[in-house]
């Protein structure tokens, strides 16, 4: 079951699931990239080189955490084009060749590691690719480098999963290549009990983090049984534009602030037969924050 990162004990933990370094087609060695974002004050990086993996572990230090991942690119047996799947925590390489793309999701699960399907929106990915797959636990909202194109957010992607699949966490990832222009801009905000791969698998699996491009979500509650609804969500973030609770279809709520002020809390009724609520903030710039869905 999933689980309210701002409701459980813990630390929080900064960190990007989607990076390349020159054992594929990234501009940095390894060593370097992890340099480059544990200076920047990330916890945690994910090296994910196409076709490979490089064992990381000894980059790890006291306060910084590296994990090893690959980029796998399995056929597509389903009319579009090759699979983009990001493998976290995966210690020996995919050979995808001859493999369906599920035997490929069970293959990361056996290894300990767990899947995301990467940058929907980029790969002109739709439900007909989708639906046919198991064995993943996220699907990136946003992507950096995919921007390059103004192909980045994949929010519609995420929700038709999550109206016509089921429960999928969303991530926001770099996908660093470059030095500059796709690093450090967006990551995840993750609470663990420890900085440690199995603590920081454990919240990937349950949910436990958000995502962001920098707006920050202070807290997010459910409360229920209340005098004026039977579940209401309630939000305090830093300053935004606009709060948005997204539900399946129809369903949901905007808030937008007045010309020249700010948000910093918002609560949604949530009516009955919702199944799931997600919570998407902007601010002034245009940067964006995304909580994992609460399902009912
Ligand atoms: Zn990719
Ligand atoms: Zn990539």
């Amino acid at each position: 079951m999933p689980i309210n990162p701002f409701k459980i004990s813990g630390q929080w933990y900064r960190g990007n699931t989607h990076s390349h370094s020159t054992e594929s087609d990234g501009r940095l060695p390894i060593a370097d990239r992890f340099t480059a974002y544990q200076q920047a004050g990330y916890d945690f990086l994910v090296i994910t080189d196409h076709r490979t993996v490089s064992e990381v572990s000894a980059y790890s230090t006291e306060d910084f955490l590296a994990i090893s991942g690959s980029e796998v690119h399995p056929e597509n047996p389903y009319g579009g084009s090759t699979y983009h799947i990001v493998a976290i925590n995966i210690h020996q390489k995919i050979d995808c060749a001859k493999l369906h793309p599920n035997e490929v999701l069970e293959e990361i699960k056996q290894q300990g590691g767990e899947a995301v399907l990467c940058h929907p929106y980029w790969c002109g990915h739709t439900l007909l690719d989708y639906q046919p797959l198991t064995n993943y636990f996220a699907v990136e909202v946003y992507n950096d480098t995919c921007t390059g194109i103004g192909k980045g957010f994949s929010e519609e992607a995420w929700d038709n999963m999550l109206d016509r699949i089921g429960p999928v966490h969303g991530i926001a990832a770099d996908d660093a290549h470059g030095t500059e222009h796709d690093c450090f801009h967006a990551w995840v905000v993750l609470k663990a009990t420890e900085l440690t791969t199995d603590a920081i698998m454990d919240a990937f699996r349950t949910g436990s983090f958000y995502s962001t491009l920098g707006p920050e979500i202070v807290d997010l509650d459910l409360i229920e049984g209340n005098e004026h609804s039977k579940k209401t969500i309630t939000l305090e973030c830093s300053p935004v534009q606009s709060v948005v609770f997204k539900g399946q279809q129809s369903r949901g709520k905007s808030v937008v602030a007045p010309e020249g002020e700010y948000i910093t809390q918002a609560e949604y009724d949530v009516p009955s037969g919702t199944s799931y609520v997600r919570v998407e903030i902007t601010d002034d710039h245009g940067k964006k924050a995304w909580s994992n869905p609460f399902y009912f």
